[in-house]
């Protein structure tokens, strides 16, 4: 019998995961796919928002201030990608110079530092690239960059060394709610918990449906992106908006952590919720409402377009309560943006709630709360050559557009939370995230997957469960 079991391996079960983990509990998180990290928390404009947006007095102003000071300290600790460069919301015309002056006083209620509002000379001195008819701007220094499945992986690998058990592949099915705990039926088990966390994303309000009724909504709205090559990178130095609108915070053109250009999404609602298309209708938007901020955006360097999916709710904040049904099984629900930058503060709350719900978590005496990872390509050569000389496997470069070695991808496999697929090897080691999108690293990064963790070279998959590359090896 599980103490929690967390529902769900997005950056919010991550977070739930991360901090229960410290504690002298028995705990799981149970997730479809065949990794973490694979639903909205992989595919989103990567930032770490400043907390000036979300209206005052909602528990997303609360969270996301809260929230993006602790990412601020957690990322380093967790050697996840982080950049804190800064966002502007740029202004083209008077009701812009009214929103962003509207911004401003939201920010100061929500208590983000640092904010000022910046004449057109000021702005276009720090942004030169952009359109020279901006009027002024508003500037949150506090905004970062960040690699939001590297922050979740990240979390999920020091749990799992807490002892805290991955069951992956694991679709819930079915919850029987039992006086003093719950029966999960997933995919591949029956299991039982005393508590659940809800954090299913998209799919939350149908797991608060299989265990009792529910009083939520998730409707998801789809936001298409590109994604260009490394020279486009530095067309921008900070994160640029242009004003919100009623759909969201409109598209923005940003340095990716990677060094990368982003520009997206746009905002289409009622989505179906496995729809991840792209569509040239949807990315047309994107890239003519980009324009609109710089024009010296080349979009044949674009390398992927890819879509996320938000999930929206008919309450219009996040919902992290108790269900109608019972104080032990904990919502964490409707978590649309700036749910990246809450998540560590979605999680305090989640824990407070789990507490007040009965459940004693007295902290161990011995715990991680960080993790070390070798980036090759941020070393100095010193540090590189020592590194070879130690593990020869660092001298074996595999992906060639990001100089990512065979070492990094070896310290992907066995790590305290393997991946399987070569998407997986991707996401945490940079491999096929270059120019070339893995056409020539995928061949190989196949083979170490197979030699490594002894899994016939045909049933490697690309990623998702069934994504087989290869039907047969000769
Ligand atoms: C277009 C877009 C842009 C965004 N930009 C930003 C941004 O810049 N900054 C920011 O702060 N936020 C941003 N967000 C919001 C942010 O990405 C989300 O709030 C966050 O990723 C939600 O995390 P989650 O853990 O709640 O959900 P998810 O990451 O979706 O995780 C839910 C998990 O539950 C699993 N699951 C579902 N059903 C089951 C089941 N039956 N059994 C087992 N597992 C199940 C799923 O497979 C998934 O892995 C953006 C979102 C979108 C869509």
């Amino acid at each position: 019998m599980y103490d929690v079991a967390i529902i769900g391996a997005g950056i919010c079960g991550a977070s739930v995961a991360y901090y229960l983990s410290q504690k002298k509990l028995k705990i799981c998180v149970i997730e479809k796919e065949t990794d973490v990290s694979m639903g909205t928390t992989k595919a989103n404009s990567a930032i770490i928002h400043a907390g000036y947006d979300p209206k005052p007095g909602t528990i997303m102003a609360r969270l996301n201030v809260r929230g993006s000071a602790m990412i601020k300290e957690l990322a380093p600790k967790l050697s996840v990608p982080y950049k804190q460069i800064g966002s502007l919301v740029l202004a083209f015309d008077e009701r812009d110079l009214d929103t962003i002056n509207l911004l401003y006083n939201r920010g100061i209620q929500n208590g983000v530092v640092g904010m000022k509002i910046l004449s057109s000379r000021e702005t276009l001195e720090i942004e030169p690239n952009i359109r020279t008819d901006v009027k002024g701007s508003l500037w949150a220094p506090s905004a970062a960059i960040i690699s939001p499945w590297e922050l979740c992986i990240a979390m999920c690998e020091v749990a799992a060394e807490n002892g805290c058990d991955f069951l992956l592949e694991n679709e819930v099915t079915k919850i029987k709610s039992e006086p003093s705990f719950f029966e999960i039926t997933t995919t591949e088990r029956k299991l039982q918990a005393k508590y659940i966390v809800n954090a299913a994303g998209i799919y939350s309000d149908r797991i608060c449906s299989m265990a009792g009724s529910c009083d939520f909504s998730i409707l998801p709205s789809k936001g298409q992106y590109y994604l260009l090559d490394k020279n486009q990178g530095d067309i921008v130095r900070h994160i640029l908006f242009q004003c919100p609108t009623e759909l969201g915070k409109g598209v923005l053109v940003s340095p990716t952590t990677a060094g990368n250009l982003i520009i997206g999404p746009n905002a289409e609602s009622n989505n179906h919720p496995e729809d991840l298309s792209t569509t040239r209708y949807g990315l047309d938007y994107v890239a003519v409402t980009a324009a609109k901020t710089t024009d010296k955006i080349n979009l044949r360097e674009n390398v992927r377009s890819f879509s996320g999916l938000r999930a929206n709710s008919n309450r219009d904040d996040f919902i992290i309560e108790p269900a109608l049904f019972s104080q032990r099984f904990i919502n964490v629900a409707g978590i649309k943006s700036p749910g990246l930058s809450s998540a560590p503060a979605i999680a305090e709350v989640a824990l407070d709630l789990l507490e007040k719900g009965g459940l004693a978590m007295p902290q161990k005496e011995d715990y991680k709360n960080s993790r070390k990872h070798i980036v090759f390509n941020e070393l100095t050569d010193e540090q590189k050559n020592k590194l070879i000389k130690e593990n020869p496997s660092f001298g074996n470069i595999i992906c060639r557009c990001n100089t990512v070695t065979e070492g990094e991808i070896l310290q992907a496999l066995h790590s305290p939370l393997p991946p399987k697929t070569i998407d997986g090897v991707k996401r945490r080691a940079g491999t096929g995230m270059g120019r070339c999108q893995g056409g020539f690293c995928s061949p190989r990064v196949h083979e170490i997957i197979s030699r490594e963790l002894n899994i016939p070279f045909e049933k490697v998959e690309q990623d998702r469960k069934g994504s087989y590359i290869v039907s047969e090896k000769f």
